[in-house]
């Protein structure tokens, strides 16, 4: 669909719900992050909890690049506070500086994330470069006119998406659910796993696509549920 190179891989309420020890062992090496709503709100200074972020990244190992579309007086200072790299007035969707940024850093393209908080500009640009893309919930709804305009056609992308996603995590918990039946040897049909994960497609926009991740939990809640089940 022509919308898929809008599609994040993942779409998380913040960059404190990115399971970062998760994405380390998996191979990723390197992560690069849009700033302005992605790590604080729009314009502002860094603030203790990003410092720490930052430090936590590189205790895990991760070496990471501030990649922004914003003027050099604005992403120096921050670069500066969360000692990382930076590459300023980036030109997102352009390609050529998440390459450039990549670079800096010495990563690879299968090993790097980007993070960022915008479809038109953040993902479309990593998604046309191949890397891996984390959309995050945009901190601060206020924003400027032209932003706001922007959003509106996100929602339309985030829509469609959230869409495709409920669809491949009823699909996950359905399989799940049959498998985990038969090697229990329960043959009638128990509609705990249909109702777990009713409730968590309940939840709209970034928890709803959250939970993607979380089919791990909601089967966790089932497994012991069964397993009670199994015991009476
Ligand atoms: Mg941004």
């Amino acid at each position: 669909m022509f919308l898929d190179k809008f599609y994040p891989k993942k779409y998380v309420r913040s960059i404190y719900s990115i399971n970062l020890k998760k994405f380390y062992k998996q191979g990723y090496r390197g992560i690069l992050f849009d700033i302005d709503n992605t790590l604080v709100p729009h314009g502002a200074a860094a603030n203790d909890k990003a410092v720490n972020f930052f430090k936590k990244l590189r205790k895990i190992g991760f070496k990471v690049c501030l990649i922004s579309n914003n003027k050099e007086e604005r992403v120096r200072p921050f670069a500066d506070a969360v000692e990382a790299p930076y590459i300023c007035d980036a030109r997102k969707p352009s390609t050529k500086n998440y390459i450039e940024a990549m670079n800096i850093i010495g990563t690879d393209i299968e090993e790097t994330i980007f993070v960022g908080d915008q479809v038109f500009t953040d993902v479309f640009g990593a998604n046309r470069a191949n890397m891996y893309t984390i959309l995050v919930k945009q901190i601060n709804p206020k924003e400027e006119i032209q932003i706001v305009l922007k959003r509106y056609l996100e929602r339309i992308v985030l829509y469609f998406y959230v869409r495709r996603d409920r669809k491949e995590l009823r699909k996950a918990n359905k399989k799940y659910n049959k498998k985990r039946m038969l090697s229990l040897g329960i043959k009638k049909k128990l509609h705990i796993g249909k109702d777990a994960s009713k409730k968590n497609i309940q939840d709209k926009g970034a928890e709803s696509v959250e939970c993607m991740e979380g089919v791990e939990n909601i089967n966790s809640v089932e497994n012991k549920e069964i397993q009670n089940e199994n015991n009476v």
